[in-house]
């Protein structure tokens, strides 16, 4: 039980590779605040399996984040551990990009992980220990068509990570992203119907000739093997591991 006595805070974390941090964070002993949209059953069922509280802040709204962090903060405890995941997707060519999506994507993909670090950071220096975990994406150092504010804003999570990094480095704060490449989940799935309209393919194109062929693998990655790295970057033995972008994409970035 090597999170015994932290408190986890993890943005989107009721569906796909959120909940998978949340389930390796909880099982090794941390207090977790999850926090995301969904059934209202199912996030009942997932609060009791974890243990875990809930917040529904959206994270495109600077109040209510701030609001979840206290909620966290009154409830369990100020967060030892921030992991900034939630994430949504929108695909279109620049020209037809909604303005609204743009301004979506831009707030909760890249200006709440500066929200949840700007009220998480100094508690966590004040203890001289902390870790805070971005979920970046593949899309942090590449791009693809059709993904302007996704890529926009992955490539800030990237930068902004490094930066906060140096900051906290001398006071026990690691700061690092995750660059996943593709796993299975709503956010893929559901960017599927606009991929074979924006390139004119088939769902099987997409799904063999897009996304599996990025990844020589020739597999998706699954979430638990992005819970398993976050867990690890807890872990004492990670605590020089800081300003990284650690790939987990089935080589797509090295070919
Ligand atoms: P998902 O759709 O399964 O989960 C997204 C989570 O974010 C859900 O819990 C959802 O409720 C929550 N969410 C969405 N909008 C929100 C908002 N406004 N406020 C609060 N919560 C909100 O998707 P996923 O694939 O697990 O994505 C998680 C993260 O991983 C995202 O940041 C995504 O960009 C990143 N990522 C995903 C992939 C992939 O292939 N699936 C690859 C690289 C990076």
């Amino acid at each position: 039980m090597i999170l015994e006595g932290k408190v986890a805070l993890v943005t989107g974390s009721t569906s796909g590779i959120g909940l998978a941090i949340a389930r390796s964070l909880a099982a090794k002993g941390a207090k977790v605040m999850l926090n995301g949209f969904g059934d209202p059953a199912e996030i009942e069922k997932l609060k009791s399996e974890l243990g875990a509280l809930h917040d529904g802040a959206d994270m495109s709204d600077p109040a209510q984040i701030e609001a979840m962090v206290r909620h966290c903060s009154d409830e369990l405890g100020a967060p030892d551990i921030v992991v900034n995941n939630a994430g949504i997707q929108h695909v279109s060519p620049v020209e037809e990009f909604p303005v609204e999506k743009w301004n979506a994507i831009l707030a909760i993909n890249l200006s709440a992980v500066f929200h949840t670090t700007r009220l998480t950071i100094a508690s966590m220096k004040a203890k001289g220990w902390g870790r805070i975990i971005n979920t970046a994406s593949a899309h942090s150092l590449i791009a693809s068509p059709n993904k302007s504010a996704y890529v926009a804003a992955k490539h800030g999570v990237a930068g902004f990570t490094k930066t906060v990094a140096l900051e906290a480095a001398k006071d026990g704060v690691t700061v690092n992203c995750i660059s996943p490449g593709y796993v299975w989940t709503p956010l893929v799935e559901n960017q599927i119907p606009d991929t074979m309209k924006a390139r004119n393919l088939t769902r099987e194109q997409v799904v063999n000739d897009v996304l599996l062929a990025a990844q020589p693998t020739k597999r998706f990655v699954t979430p638990e093997e992005i819970g398993a790295l976050a867990l690890f970057l807890c872990r004492e033995e990670a605590r020089s591991i800081t300003g990284a972008n650690l790939s987990v994409d089935g080589g797509w970035t090295a070919a």
